[in-house]
C-alpha cells in the first residue's frame, strides 16, 4: 500500500462527496503533545499559515466568554471544537476533545461523532491513564487508531519496549508505518515504511530502498551505530509485528504506529497521509430500529454536543450536528425525532475554531453547527422524516450531587433559567427534588462546578454557591413493572429526583446505601448511564 500520490488525490474528486470525509479525533493524556500536534498537522494541510493559530494567545478567543478565560489561566482545553480543513481531495473534519479528565464525559460523546482518532503517545511515559480511558470508549466502537508516538526528539522508552507497553496494556496489533533513527541528542531522522526511504528531520532523503536489507549497502548509513541499531529493533519489530491489513485496521483491532515528533514538525504529513490513505469513510451509525448506513439517500445525523453562549455578545446556543447519511443543504427542514417537531435549518454552519461560515452543503461525516433555543439536545436524532434513534450517546451518573444556593432569592427565575440551559450542553446535570424545591446538580469532576458557578454568574448575572447534601451517588430508576417502579419511588420519596426529562433518580449517601436499595428492590434497575433519547 503507498501513500496517495497527487494522481489519487486527483482521482477523489469522482468519488461520491461523502466518501472524501475524514472524521477523526485526537486522543491523548494532557502534556503527551495534542495541541502542538493539531496546529502542525492544520499547518501541514496548509490550513493555516503559523503554528500556534490554534490556541490563539493572542486574543483570538477574545470573543469567547469569561469561562474560556479559566480554561485559559488552567492552560486545560474545556470545550471541544470542530476544525474543518482540506488535504489532498479530502474532507478532514478533526473534533477536539478536552484533555482534562474532568470533561471526559464531553469527551466520551464527541467520540461517538468520529470514525477514526489518532491516538498520541508521549515517548518518555508510554500509555498513562487518560490515553488508556479514552482507547477504551474508542474499543467499544470499533474507532480505528493511528498511533503517533511523540518527542522522539527527546530522550525517551525504546521504541521496542513501547510497542510491548501498547500492545500489552491495550491489548492491540501495532505496525509500524515511521521508524526513529536514535532517540533524543541521537535522533538522526526516520526509516519511512510507506514510502521506503529514510529521511533526515529536515525532511531530506537519505536512502531509498524496496527492502530494508539493501539499507545494509549503504555505507554512510551502516558506519553509524545509531542507524544499525533503528535498523536492528525495526528488523525485530517486524518479525514480531503482523503486516498492515487494512480490513483489521478498520475493525479497530491494528493500528500504524508513527514515531515522530509534533514540536519540530517531523512525521505530521506521513500521519495526516495515513488517515488519508487508510483513514475510514464515514461508518454505519449504530441506531435503532437498525444502523444508519452513509449512502442513504435520506439526511439523517444526530446532536452529539451542545454549547451555549459561545459568542457572549449573542447568546446563541449551537447544536453540534454529525451527519450519518444524505445531502444536507441550507434551509432543509429536519425532523426531530425525540420530540417530533420539524425545524428549519435555515443558518446551520461550518466552523474552524472559533470562526464560523454559513454551510450551504452537507454530507455523512461532516458536523455542522445549528443555532438553536433550546429546541435541540445531545443524543437528539434528525432526519428527513425517518424514525431513525442513533444510539449509544450517554449520559454518566454524577459523582458530586450538591445542592445550589442562591445569594439573591430574586433571581431563582434567571437561575432555573441558566441551569437547564447549561445542562443542555450535556456537562453538568441538573434534577429537581421530588419533596421539595431544591434544585440539585450532580458533575463527574469538581472543576465542573467551579466552570458552572462561575458561567451561570458571569452569563447570566446569577450569583449561586453549592452545599453538600449527604447524597453521594446518583442512579437512574428503571423497570419493567411500571406499578413496582411506583412503590420504589413512593417508598424513597424523600431520596428521589427528577433529571430534565422527568426520569426518577435515586439519591444515596454512598455506594453501600446504593447496593442495599439495589438489594432490597431486586427487580429494578439502577443504571449509571442513561442514553439519551
Ligand atoms: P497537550 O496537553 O496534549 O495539548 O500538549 P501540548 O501540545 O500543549 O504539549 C505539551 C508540552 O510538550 C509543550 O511544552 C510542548 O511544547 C511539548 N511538546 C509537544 N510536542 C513535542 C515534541 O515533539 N517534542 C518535544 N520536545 N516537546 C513537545
Amino acid at each position: 500500500m503507498s501513500l496517495s500520490t497527487a494522481a489519487e488525490g486527483h482521482a477523489r474528486h469522482t468519488l461520491e462527496p461523502f466518501r472524501t470525509r475524514r472524521t477523526f479525533a485526537i486522543i491523548s493524556h494532557p502534556d503527551a503533545g495534542k495541541t502542538t500536534l493539531t496546529e502542525r498537522l492544520l499547518s501541514a494541510a496548509g490550513a493555516i499559515q503559523q503554528a500556534g493559530a490554534v490556541r490563539g494567545k493572542s486574543g483570538a478567543r477574545s470573543t469567547r466568554s469569561d469561562w474560556m478565560e479559566m480554561e485559559q489561566q488552567r492552560g486545560i482545553s474545556i470545550s471541544s471544537s470542530v476544525m474543518t480543513f482540506e488535504f489532498d481531495g479530502l474532507t478532514m473534519n478533526l473534533l477536539d476533545t478536552p484533555g482534562h479528565s474532568d470533561f471526559s464525559e464531553d469527551t466520551y460523546r464527541t467520540l461517538t461523532a468520529v470514525d477514526a482518532a489518532i491516538m498520541v503517545i508521549d515517548a518518555a511515559k508510554g500509555i498513562e491513564s487518560q490515553t488508556l480511558k479514552l482507547f477504551e470508549v474508542c474499543r467499544l466502537r470499533d474507532i480505528p487508531i493511528i498511533t503517533f508516538i511523540n518527542k522522539v526528539d527527546r530522550e525517551g522508552l525504546a521504541p521496542l519496549d513501547l510497542i510491548d507497553e501498547i500492545q500489552g496494556k491495550l491489548a492491540l496489533d501495532l505496525t509500524p508505518v515511521l521508524w526513529p533513527v536514535g532517540q533524543g541528542v541521537d535522533f538522526r531522522g526516520y526509516i519511512d515504511l510507506l514510502e521506503k526511504r529514510v529521511v533526515t528531520p529536515q525532511g531530506k532523503t537519505l536512502a531509498e530502498f524496496e527492502a530494508l536489507e539493501d539499507l545494509l549497502e549503504v555505507e554512510s548509513l551502516v558506519d553509524d551505530p545509531v542507524f544499525l541499531t533503528a535498523l536492528e529493533t525495526l528488523e525485530m519489530a517486524r518479525a514480531m509485528l503482523p503486516e498492515f491489513d487494512l480490513t483489521t485496521f478498520h475493525e479497530g483491532h491494528m493500528s500504524p504506529v508513527l514515531f515522530g515528533s509534533a514540536l519540530k514538525g517531523i512525521g505530521v504529513a506521513e500521519l495526516l497521509r495515513t488517515l488519508g490513505d487508510w483513514g475510514p469513510e464515514p461508518r454505519p451509525q449504530p441506531a435503532l430500529p437498525s444502523p444508519i448506513s452513509p449512502d442513504e439517500k435520506k439526511v439523517s445525523g444526530f446532536v452529539f454536543k451542545v454549547q451555549a453562549n459561545m459568542d457572549a455578545n449573542h447568546r446563541d446556543r449551537i447544536a453540534f450536528v454529525r451527519l450519518c447519511s444524505g445531502t444536507f443543504t441550507r434551509g432543509m427542514r429536519l425532523k426531530n425525532v425525540r420530540s417530533g417537531k420539524d425545524m428549519a435549518v435555515a443558518n446551520p454552519m461550518f466552523f474552524f475554531g472559533n470562526n464560523r461560515e454559513l454551510a450551504e452543503e452537507a454530507v455523512a461525516g461532516d458536523i455542522v453547527g445549528i443555532p438553536n433555543h433550546g429546541t435541540l439536545s445531545v443524543g437528539d436524532t434528525l432526519t428527513e422524516g425517518a424514525t431513525y434513534n442513533v444510539t449509544g450517546i450517554p449520559n454518566f451518573a454524577p459523582e458530586i450531587i450538591r445542592r445550589v444556593r442562591l445569594t439573591d432569592a430574586m433571581k431563582t427565575k434567571q437561575m432555573s433559567k441558566a441551569l437547564s440551559d447549561l445542562a443542555e450542553e450535556g456537562v453538568t446535570q441538573v434534577f429537581r427534588r421530588m419533596v421539595g424545591a431544591d434544585w440539585i446538580v450532580g458533575v463527574v469532576g469538581q472543576l465542573q462546578l467551579e466552570v458552572l458557578a462561575s458561567r451561570v454568574a458571569k452569563e447570566y448575572g446569577v450569583p449561586i454557591t453549592f452545599e453538600p447534601m449527604g447524597y453521594e451517588v446518583a442512579r437512574w430508576v428503571e423497570c419493567d413493572d411500571p406499578d413496582e417502579l411506583k412503590r420504589f419511588i413512593t417508598a424513597q420519596k424523600m431520596n428521589m429526583a427528577e433529571d430534565r426529562n422527568n426520569a426518577p433518580v435515586f439519591l444515596a449517601q454512598n455506594a453501600w446505601w446504593a447496593d442495599r436499595a439495589k438489594q432490597d428492590w431486586p427487580k429494578i434497575d439502577f443504571l449509571t448511564t442513561k442514553e439519551r433519547h
